[in-house]
């Protein structure tokens, strides 16, 4: 069956207003209609293609509709979709082995769910159950989730719909050196940041059960934490026996050029929440622990689409296509290149504070001619993409980070093309009244 293309923009935006929650934004001042993708592209209903430089925030790291993730998925929707956990069935218990593999490490044991919100939400359980302590620090910029304690959790504002955070929650400053929230420079800040954790538990001793980080904040603005930040933070951890989360939604599956991003450092978390691009665009998400943390989560626990069978078969293809393709190395190889591009682009224009990420998640943080987010101005920035055939994404506090993030198969041919049109649309600022209306 086509799709039905006779919905326009407009009767879209209509039904979108009369019957969803307002919660529920889009990007751009005119939308298209997606209705179709094959590797790093999307189309629209009017066939017009998109070079897909956000990948539905990191989901589709092995391009859309990849087609060996396509055939294990649709074989198993049409042998049998859901049975839930009461009952063995092979995709679920391959992916957990599957899984523990591709991770590496003592993170051996899965709990499977659907969304990056309850796997973080699970792991906080979890921490709570393994020490018998009931508190919780994480950072000023990050996002964990829409739940109520994964929103509670998360520091940016912005993301947090009651803007009263949980009072067992504490927020440390996030080690975003570019912006730093203490008004200290590196290296003679010594750290401050990281320190600044263990002064919370100094004051609240006995009560913190948990720390969790991204390894690079995603929404916070493609924040990278200087090297030498986590190895600090998991010493005082250790010392305070307080366990180490770290939220891989965005930076899981090869994405920053290594498997997960917490790889690029030295440490070893105790639990880590996957999600995003584990189904390649299908719902799944997973805890993973030690086995050591693990053996706290006894009481019974189900859910009903945790390792749903349709779901965990395109988990399984994703893996393979993954290793198959040394997805990490290829992510590694094209974000140096796109980051070359990028830095040329903020070399020629000052509008362009900073360029920073890892891999292929990359941002370009712009700000005005006084120094001020320049938000308006992406926004613009953006659409004109967009009108161009390149979508890409923001992120930021200040909403004012174009934000990079393809599917991990981009060819060097479509950096190039990508990184010419960027520079098109830069070279026409400011962009011309009346584009973005
Ligand atoms: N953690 C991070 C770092 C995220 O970026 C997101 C979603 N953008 C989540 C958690 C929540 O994931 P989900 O939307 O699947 O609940």
């Amino acid at each position: 069956m086509t799709p039905d293309k006779t919905d326009s923009v407009d009767d879209l935006l209509a039904l979108k207003r009369d019957y969803l929650m307002p919660c529920v934004f889009h990007f751009f001042r005119r939308p298209m209609v997606l209705e179709r993708g094959a590797g790093t592209r999307v189309f629209d209903t009017a066939g017009k293609a998109y070079v897909d430089c956000y990948a539905g925030v990191g989901v589709s790291n092995c391009g859309h509709a990849e087609p060996s993730i396509v055939a294990r998925a649709t074989a198993q929707l049409g042998r049998l979709a859901h049975t839930t956990t009461i009952y063995l069935t092979q995709p679920m218990l391959r992916l957990a082995a599957s899984l523990a593999g591709f991770i590496g490490g003592n993170l051996r044991k899965s709990f499977f769910c659907t969304s990056g919100s309850e796997a973080n939400e699970t792991a906080l359980l979890l921490a709570k159950l393994a020490t018998g302590r009931n508190s919780f620090i994480s950072l000023s910029r990050s996002l964990h989730g829409r739940t109520y304690l994964t929103s509670g959790i998360t520091g940016m504002a912005f993301w947090r719909a009651d803007p009263e955070p949980p009072t067992n929650v504490h927020f440390a400053p996030s080690p975003t050196c570019s912006d730093c929230p203490l008004n200290l420079r590196r290296p003679a800040c010594n750290f401050r940041c990281a320190d600044a954790i263990e002064d919370i538990l100094c004051e609240n001793p006995g009560e913190v059960a948990a720390f969790i980080a991204e390894p690079v904040q995603g929404n916070g603005g493609i924040n990278v934490p200087p090297p030498g930040y986590f190895e600090r933070v998991q010493a005082i951890l250790c010392r305070h026996e307080v366990l180490m989360i770290m939220d891989e939604a965005q930076t899981g599956f090869c994405r920053t050029g290594k498997r997960f991003g917490h790889q690029h450092w030295d440490i070893q978390p105790d639990m880590i929440t996957v999600c995003k691009a584990l189904g390649n665009g299908l719902p799944i998400a997973a805890l993973v622990a030690t086995p050591a943390v693990a053996a706290a989560y006894t009481k019974p626990g189900a859910s009903t689409f945790g390792g749903n069978l349709v779901c965990a078969s395109a988990a399984l293809a994703t893996l393979d296509f993954m290793r198959e393709h040394k997805l990490e190395q290829a992510a590694a190889r094209a974000g140096e290149r796109l980051r070359a591009g990028l830095d040329a682009i903020a070399s020629r224009h000052a509008c362009v504070k900073e360029v920073r990420g890892l891999g292929l998640m990359l941002g370009m943080e712009l700000v005005t001619p006084e120094g001020e987010p320049a938000g308006p101005l992406l926004d613009d920035l953006m659409e004109t993409l967009k009108d161009l055939g390149v979508l890409t994404g923001k992120t930021g506090p200040g909403r004012n980070v174009l934000t990079l993030m393809p599917p991990l198969v981009i060819t060097d041919a479509e950096i190039e093309h990508v990184l010419h049109t960027l520079n098109q649309v830069f070279a026409g600022l400011p962009i011309r009244s009346g584009v973005s209306a």
